[in-house]
């Protein structure tokens, strides 16, 4: 509906309407799964007591138009970063540890220098699996239609989907339960998105399951981290898994797979120990590895970590993701696809690719991009500023974002959260950022989210059942949605074949006083889209 007015939302509820609707919310999550461990660490081995997410008590308005073209990008983002991590030379280029960013960022050559390895070796499995999500806010400057802008890509770990349908679930049965007490005439089923990520996010998975071809009984394997607390947004793929597909998945932390880990020299099959299974001496083959941790330099404690990771890279299990599909996931290769002739090069090179998108269709993925730039440029915003190189002088990159800091974030080669400089801390950051390491960055345009639009957030439950209220208060925030899909694909000598889909969303949403998303960081409540 054009002319929505954010402002408005939520509509105003009593306190007496709030307290009911949040026993109703509270207790729906706790019943329905929508939960996470308690922070009492370190988690005990089994299990016994869940609290629930943090929540929104209403779904969010987003134009329905821009959600659909969200949706609509989605497949060509696919087959894109697809393209990317199948382009060894590019790759090398804007990531690696000779000549990209890998030489300044240890975490970043670390995992190309283990590829580079394995590519010296043989590579034993040439296909790819992407479980992806791409993220955007409503971009709003004064007297305009919000427009679509993407905050990143994701290449790995990208989680909250199964929590996310249960969100939506969630907002539909309150609905059903309250009729949200009439506030609102946009509160209708109609405007509430099916959400069916589970499934979809499985698909991909079971789809990577069947192309590892093998007779035997084979799993899917998931790298978890230690200490891990958002484990039912996992377990939520394995019960679908199991139920829809038959087909087995594995919990594993990469220090356990350090000691139960083996590629079969002969085959390069992987082989992990399971203790508890009924296996011949124990060992289960793998057919995907599915990683929910090895993202941050965090998940690698020691040097043998990076070993045992490159163990499960040379195998002929199929990653999600590969190597160079996680480092196609760095928010250097973002900015230098928004680069002149960058998504040409990977959409439109009919010589390289049977499948090949309009300059149309081109020119609508790149509306979805904010301005970005490498720190260490010079002034033709491409090429290292080698000047300012010589004379110690700070490079033009430099420059301009000091000039320009208040409409612009920072990000390093980072996932997770908590890693982006904001606004009025740039100047200050980057009178300590070593010269070097500028390469390391990019500088991009912050997006404008409409503002005066509330919510009512519910904070995540405690295990002590304090009797302290629990009545959320209306919050001035920020939803970031985000589009799932994934991709199956491998090197077929050039051109490549690329099995994918657009599989669900989520939205997070945060106080307009934090500048950091991440739900697992704690700054933001897992959300639903009311269309608008
Ligand atoms: P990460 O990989 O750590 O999640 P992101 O690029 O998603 O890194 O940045 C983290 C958060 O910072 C986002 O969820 C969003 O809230 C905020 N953010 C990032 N880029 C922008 C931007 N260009 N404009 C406004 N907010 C942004
Ligand atoms: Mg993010
Ligand atoms: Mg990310």
């Amino acid at each position: 509906m054009p002319g929505f007015d954010f402002a408005s939302w939520p509509p105003t509820l009593s306190k007496v309407q709030l307290e009911e609707l949040t026993v109703y919310a509270t207790s729906y999550a706790l019943s329905h799964g929508l939960l996470y461990l308690p922070p009492v660490l370190p988690l005990p081995t089994v299990p016994s007591a869940a609290i629930h997410a943090p929540l929104a008590l209403f779904p969010s308005p987003i134009p329905r138009r821009l959600f659909e073209k969200a949706q609509k990008l989605q497949r060509i983002y696919n087959i894109l970063y697809s393209r990317v991590a199948l382009d060894e030379a590019f790759l090398d280029k804007v990531m690696g540890a000779e000549h990209g960013v890998g030489k300044v960022d240890d975490f970043t050559g670390q995992l190309w220098r283990g590829w580079k390895a394995l590519r010296d070796e043989g590579i034993n499995q040439l296909q790819h699996l992407g479980i992806f999500r791409s993220d955007y806010l409503l971009h709003s400057l004064e007297d305009q239609e919000p427009a679509l802008k993407q905050v990143e890509f994701n290449t790995i770990s990208s989680s909250f989907g199964t929590l996310s349908q249960r969100v939506s679930e969630l907002h539909r049965y309150l609905h059903k339960a309250t009729s949200y007490y009439n506030v609102s005439p946009h509160l209708r089923p109609d405007r509430f998105p099916p959400n069916k990520t589970i499934a979809g996010v499985a698909s991909g998975l079971a789809a990577a399951h069947a192309a590892y071809s093998s007779s035997k009984d084979t799993r899917i394997l998931v790298v978890t981290q230690d200490n891990e607390r958002n484990v039912f947004d996992q377990r939520w793929l394995e019960y679908e898994l199991l139920d829809k597909h038959s087909i087995r998945m594995v919990r594993q932390t990469l220090t356990q797979l350090g000691r139960t880990g083996r590629v079969d020299p002969a085959t390069r099959k992987l082989y992990i120990d399971v203790p508890t299974d009924l296996e011949p001496a124990g060992f289960v083959e793998v057919s995907v590895v599915y990683f929910r941790a090895a993202y941050t330099p965090a998940d690698f404690p020691t040097p043998a970590h990076y070993t045992t990771r490159f163990l499960l890279e040379r195998s002929t299990a199929i990653k999600c993701p590969s190597l160079p599909l996680q480092l196609a996931g760095g928010k250097k290769v973002q900015e230098v696809l928004g680069q002149a002739g960058m998504l040409e090069k990977f959409l439109a090179d009919g010589k390289k690719y049977s499948q090949v998108f309009s300059s149309e269709e081109i020119q609508e993925l790149r509306s979805s991009f904010m301005g970005m730039w490498g720190l260490d440029v010079g002034e033709d915003m491409l090429l290292p500023d080698v000047e300012a190189a010589k004379s110690g002088k700070e490079s033009f990159g430099v420059r301009k974002a000091r000039e320009e800091a208040k409409s612009l974030v920072l990000k390093p080669q980072r996932e997770g959260g908590g890693n982006n400089v904001y606004k009025e801390d740039i100047p200050a950051f980057l009178d300590t950022l070593p010269p070097q390491e500028r390469e390391a960055w990019i500088a991009m345009q912050l997006i404008v989210t409409p503002a005066n639009v509330g919510n009512y957030l519910i904070r995540a439950g405690s295990v002590s059942g304090s009797s302290e209220s629990q009545t959320p208060v209306r919050t001035d925030v920020i939803s970031e949605l985000g589009i799932f899909g994934w991709s199956l694909f491998g090197d077929d000598g050039g051109d490549s074949k690329v099995e994918e889909d657009t599989v669900g969303w989520l939205v997070r949403t945060k106080g307009t006083e934090s500048n950091e998303g991440g739900v697992a960081t704690g700054f933001s409540v897992l959300d639903s889209i009311l269309l608008v």
